[in-house]
């Protein structure tokens, strides 16, 4: 039986302390761990013993004390006996005593760079290939193997906390709980040279388990911190408190598919029944549309396609994408496509407002228009400049009534559905002109061209007047009497009523607007409406109605705003026609 004087003194007690700790004063080298370790190895009990863990340090003295007392220290176990044969003495001498309990502990994470680099040859060198006292390697191949690295894995390794030493080391623990039980954590201690060639180098490890007494414990708790360690420096962050509830399941991994992509026809669908021959022949996949309506030839069918898009819209993303073909932008377009979609809302309402301020001219420009727009509807200047604002005819399709809808409002005032000229235009056309010829002789008076006069004060509302008198303007109306007389007619359609001061304009007709709105941008004060079956004229003298206007502009500046100028940034509501 060994002497008390030949055990390692990091689990014993020395001749001094057990003077100290029997008459009653503890040292305050004997920590509480100490204590708790030196009762584990009483005979017979449990591995922790009875030292619970809440016991405080002069309740596990008090204990210790009686013990030493009754001379248990005589009664080792066969495995302490055998740790204390096996280990030299004078490794416990002041090397490696010296792990700071009451350092400056903080989390792992939060000194990321205090931790020194670390990696698997320093496992090796500690697990492996250390030389033990008797100069023979450590070679403890069991404790750095799966299971050590499984505990790691399986996030037993929990609050890593380091110190920082003075003297150029530093010290890590952590707690790990043990593969089985639950209600146990093993302190595990390690320390770590911090500088030079030795960075790295593990000079002191310890653990509360019955395997790991320091200063060179070797158990797979020990082994679990270095793996933690050895990924901490790699990655810079921890697994902690990864339960095995909290992951993927791992029992049935399934195998990484390599798969190289194939074309959906080559692809076999058909459902596979077991045990029996799959068909060589799979069959092909089943195209739904009618016979009439395949084509196979996919070339053809991408022109197709090609064309539809250019005959839309050739400045969409879309077509310059796949199409080979060389686009010319239209030069006269006010307003550039859109290149790419845009991100956000605000982007839209930027660009909108962008468009505005563009659309706002200077005088030179305004007259500059008025002159190359004089052929109108035979020019296509005029339709790009008539594109992005309020004419005067659509002046009163601009007010909405709560009913109405904006979407379809704004589709008449931005001409979306009358590309074409009908019939009964072309003849409106031709009428104009011999009007304008009538009143010309009536009055005996010379009738100019104009052309699209946009309004001074404001980028949105402009207007073709159809012909200009000196200083004022000639708007034409033709009627079609239908069996009534001119009066009649005129009265039906409520362009004007019959008083007994004669046909008196009506301030609600759309003509009324439209003529405020031509004497708005072009500044004239008056202006002629002739209403006319091309035989006979009626001509309503309508002034400048100053008070109508400024109760008018707002609100067409308001259309304009919330509808207009969005759909011309981003024109949803044309290309959702374009869909139907
Ligand atoms: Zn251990």
């Amino acid at each position: 039986m060994p002497s008390a004087k030949s055990l390692p003194e990091a689990a014993f007690f020395s001749a001094e302390e057990k003077v100290q700790l029997l008459s009653g004063s503890c040292p305050r080298n004997l920590s509480k761990e100490r204590l708790k370790e030196w009762l584990s190895f009483r005979k017979g009990t449990a591995k922790d013993g009875s030292a619970r863990s809440e016991a405080t340090k002069a309740e596990l003295s008090q204990r210790v004390i009686s013990y030493i007392k009754n001379s248990w220290e005589n009664n080792f176990t066969e495995k302490w006996q055998h740790s204390a044969a096996s280990k030299p003495e004078d490794q416990t001498t002041t090397v490696n005593c010296d792990f700071p309990e009451s350092a400056q502990w903080v989390s792992l994470v939060d000194a990321k760079d205090d931790v020194p680099s670390f990696n698997i040859q320093n496992i090796v060198s500690y697990f492996i290939e250390r030389k033990a006292k008797d100069n023979e390697s450590n070679k403890d191949y069991k404790n750095v193997s799966s299971k050590a690295f499984g505990l790691f894995r399986h996030g037993h390794i929990q609050k890593l906390e380091i110190a920082r030493d003075d003297d150029e080391k530093v010290h890590i623990r952590c707690n790990s709980s043990p593969e089985m039980k639950k209600n146990l954590k093993y302190n595990v201690k390690l320390s770590m040279c911090n500088n030079g060639g030795h960075e790295g180098n593990i000079t002191f490890a310890s653990c509360a388990c019955p395997a790991g007494k320091g200063p060179s414990g070797s158990c797979k708790h020990i082994g679990a911190l270095c793996y933690a360690l050895e990924e901490f420096v790699r990655l810079k962050c921890t697994r902690e408190f990864e339960t095995c509830t909290s992951g993927l399941q791992r029992w049935n991994q399934p195998r990484k598919r390599k798969l190289d992509s194939q074309s959906v026809y080559e692809i076999d669908f058909s459902k596979k029944i077991y045990r029996r021959e799959g068909r060589n022949n799979v069959k092909p996949l089943n195209d739904p549309r009618r016979p009439s309506e395949m084509n196979n030839d996919s070339k053809k069918v991408n022109r197709e396609l090609l064309d539809k898009i250019k005959r839309v819209k050739p400045n969409c993303g879309f077509f310059r994408l796949i199409s080979d073909e060389k686009i010319e932008q239209n030069k006269n377009e006010i307003i550039s496509p859109i290149k790419e979609l845009p991100v956000s809302l605000t982007e839209i309402f930027d660009r909108a407002k962008r468009i505005k301020r563009n659309l706002m001219v200077t005088d030179q420009e305004r007259q500059n228009i008025a002159l190359a727009t004089k052929a109108q509807s035979n020019c296509q200047a005029w339709f790009e400049h008539r594109r992005v604002r309020i004419t005067g005819s659509q002046s009163k399709r601009a007010l909405l009534k709560r009913s109405s809808s904006p979407t379809k409002a704004m589709k008449e005032i931005l001409h979306y559905n009358s590309q074409y000229q009908s019939h009964k235009m072309k003849q409106g056309l031709k009428d104009e002109k011999k009007i304008i010829w009538l009143y010309e002789n009536k009055l005996d008076c010379k009738v100019s061209e104009t052309g699209f006069v946009i309004s001074q004060c404001y980028p949105f509302p402009g207007a073709s007047p159809d012909g200009e008198v000196h200083r004022g303007l000639v708007g034409i109306k033709r009627i079609f009497t239908v069996g009534l007389s001119r009066k009649e007619a005129v009265c039906k359609r409520g362009i004007s009523r019959d008083t007994s001061h004669g046909l008196v304009v009506n301030k609600n007709h759309k003509l009324y607007y439209q003529v405020q709105q031509l004497m708005l941008c072009t500044k004239s004060s008056w202006t002629d409406l002739v209403l006319s079956d091309t035989v006979y004229l009626i001509i309503l003298h309508v002034k400048k109605n100053n008070k109508f206007l400024s109760d008018l502009v707002p609100k067409l500046e308001k259309f304009y705003d919330n509808h207009i100028s969005l759909e011309i940034t981003y024109p949803r509501v044309f290309f959702m026609d374009l869909l139907d």
